[in-house]
C-alpha cells in the first residue's frame, strides 16, 4: 500500500518523543504526522500548520511517544497453560509439560493466540511474533487459527513455524504423538510461507522457518530447514544456547557446542535469529557478531526457569543484533513485553558488568529497534522516522506511576508498567486508554480460559 495522493493525516503533539533513531534523538515536546500508514514527519515544537487532510489532532501533553514494541520470541498455544511446573528448570519444565501440549487443537490454538496478542498489544507491542512447533495428529488448521488471530487484532505479524521430529522413541522430550516426520514437517513449512508470507515493505504477515530446538530435531531437520527457508527468501528461527543442559546434550550427541553445531547445519547468518543464547563464550558471540545472526533476549523466561543470564552487553559491543521476547507464557506468567524493557535493564546488572551493563535507552532499544533488526523488518518498522511504518505508542507518563520522574524514558523502562493511551500499528488505532478497539477482551478471557479448562480435562484423562 503506497501513501495515496491525498492521504489522510493524524497529528500527534505536545509530547516528548524518543525516535530510537540512528542517533538516538529525542524531543522534549515534539510532534508525530502519521499520513494514511507511513509516518510522515516527526519533529520538535509544533507540527506544520499548513498540513490538509488532517482527520484527527491529538494533544499527548503528558506521554512519551515511542516506537511500537517489537516481540522476537513467543509460544502462543502456552496462554492456556500457564502457571504449571512452577519450580522446574528447562528440561523438567518440559518433560512435565509436553504430556498436556501434545493435547492441543485448533480451538485452543485459536484462544490461546487471541489471548497472547490481546495481553501484548494492550502493552504497547504492535509487531508480534508465534513460534509455533506443536503440531499433533489430527489437530486442524493450527497456522490458520494463529494467522487469524493476528489479523483480527490488527498487530502485525511474523509465524515462526515450527516444527519437532525427534520423540521420546529417538531420545528426544516430546511424546511420539506429537511430532511430525521429516518429510511432514518440511512440507507444513513450506505450505505456510505459501499462504502466508507477504515480503512487502508495508508487510502485514511474515512467515519464518523455525524448527523447535536441537534436542527436539533431528539434524537434517536443521539441514533442510535452512534449504527450503533460503529457497524460499524467508529468515530462520531456533532455540539456541538456552541451559547448561543444552549444552551438555550438544557435547554428548554431536561432539560439539550449540553455537558450532548451529554452523555446521547451516544456521548462522544475517537471515538467522536464536531465542535465548544464554550459554554463549566469546568465541560464540564473535560468530554472531561475524554473521550478523540476531538473538532474541528473554529476561523473564530465563529467570523463570534458571537458565542464566545472557550476554547482552558483550552481544551489543561486539555487534550481534539483539532484541527482547516475552518467550512462550508458561516460562513468563505476564505475558508483557513492555515490563521486559525494565527487567532486561535490571537482570543484566546483576552480570558481570554491574551498572553500566544496560542504560534506559538501550533497554528501548532491544525492545523496538533491535527486535525490528532480528525479525529482517528494520528498513520498515523499529523506529519513528518519516518514510517507515505507522507503528506508534503512546505512553502516559503524568499519572500516580510516572508523574515525579522527569526523564520520560527512565519513566518508561525504569517505572511500573506505563499505561498505554494509544497504539498504532500501519496507521490504525488498536489501542485507546489500555484497552484494545479490535477485539472484546473479557470474550478473548472467557474462551482462554474455557479452552484451558477443556485442556487440562484432556490432558488429565489421556
Ligand atoms: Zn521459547
Amino acid at each position: 500500500m503506497a501513501p495515496s495522493a491525498t492521504p489522510q493525516r493524524i497529528v500527534i503533539e505536545n509530547c516528548a518523543i524518543a525516535t530510537v533513531d540512528a542517533n538516538d534523538t529525542e524531543y522534549a515536546s515534539g510532534y508525530l504526522v502519521i499520513a494514511d500508514n507511513r509516518i510522515e514527519s516527526v519533529g520538535p515544537g509544533k507540527a506544520p500548520d499548513d498540513l490538509e487532510n488532517v482527520v484527527r489532532r491529538i494533544d499527548a501533553d503528558g506521554h512519551l511517544a515511542t516506537p511500537g514494541l517489537v516481540n522476537t520470541h513467543h509460544h502462543f498455544y502456552q496462554w492456556i497453560t500457564r502457571g504449571l511446573a512452577q519450580d522446574h528448570n528447562l528440561f523438567n519444565w518440559l518433560v512435565a509439560l509436553y504430556p498436556t501440549w501434545a493435547r492441543i487443537d485448533e480451538p485452543m490454538v485459536r484462544a490461546a493466540a487471541q489471548g497472547s496478542l490481546a495481553m501484548m498489544a494492550r502493552g504497547g507491542v504492535t509487531t508480534a511474533m508465534d513460534h509455533h512447533y506443536v503440531y499433533p495428529v489430527g489437530s486442524g488448521d493450527l497456522s490458520g487459527a494463529i494467522v487469524g488471530a493476528a489479523r483480527d487484532m490488527g498487530v502485525r505479524f511474523t509465524l515462526a513455524r515450527g516444527s519437532m521430529d525427534r520423540s521420546e522413541k529417538d531420545g528426544g522430550l516430546p511424546p511420539d504423538f506429537a511430532v511430525e516426520t521429516l518429510e511432514g514437517a518440511l512440507a507444513g513449512t513450506e505450505s505456510a510461507i505459501d499462504t502466508y508470507h507477504d515480503a512487502s515493505f508495508d508487510s502485514m504477515t511474515q512467515v519464518a522457518a523455525a524448527p523447535c530446538s536441537p534436542f527436539s530435531i533431528s539434524t537434517e531437520l536443521l539441514k533442510q530447514g535452512a534449504e527450503l527457508a533460503r529457497r524460499k527468501g524467508v529468515r530462520m528461527h531456533t532455540h539456541g544456547s538456552e541451559t547448561v543442559e543444552e549444552e551438555k546434550f550438544c557435547h554428548e550427541l554431536f561432539g560439539m557446542g550449540p553455537t558450532d553445531y548451529f554452523e555446521s547445519a547451516g544456521w548462522l547468518g544475517e537471515d538467522v535469529w536464536m531465542a535465548h543464547s544464554v550459554h554463549m563464550n566469546d568465541s560464540d558471540i564473535a560468530a554472531f557478531a561475524r554473521t550478523k545472526t540476531g538473538v532474541a533476549h528473554c529476561p523473564s523466561s530465563n529467570a523463570r526457569l534458571a537458565a542464566g543470564i545472557a550476554r547482552v552487553p558483550d552481544m551489543l559491543a561486539a555487534g550481534v543484533p539483539v532484541g527482547l521476547g516475552v518467550d512462550g507464557t508458561a516460562s513468563n506468567e505476564t505475558g508483557e513485553l513492555h515490563t521486559e524493557l525494565r527487567n532486561a535493564l535490571l537482570v543484566n546488572r546483576l552480570g558481570p558488568h554491574k551498572e553500566k551493563a544496560l542504560n534506559a535507552r538501550q533497554a528501548l532499544r532491544l525492545g523496538t529497534y533491535g527486535g525490528a533488526q532480528v525479525l529482517g523488518r528494520a528498513d520498515s518498522i523499529g523506529s519513528l522516522e518519516a518514510g517507515k511504518l505507522a507503528d506508534v505508542v503512546l505512553w502516559k507518563l503524568d499519572g500516580l506511576g510516572h508523574s515525579t520522574i522527569a526523564d520520560p524514558v527512565a519513566a518508561l523502562v525504569f517505572g511500573a508498567a506505563a499505561p498505554v493511551t494509544a497504539s498504532f500499528v500501519n496507521g490504525r488505532q488498536i489501542v485507546t486508554d489500555s484497552h484494545l478497539t479490535t477485539v472484546d477482551e473479557d470474550s478473548v478471557a472467557r474462551d482462554a480460559r474455557e479452552q484451558a479448562q477443556r485442556l487440562a480435562r484432556i490432558a488429565a484423562q489421556s
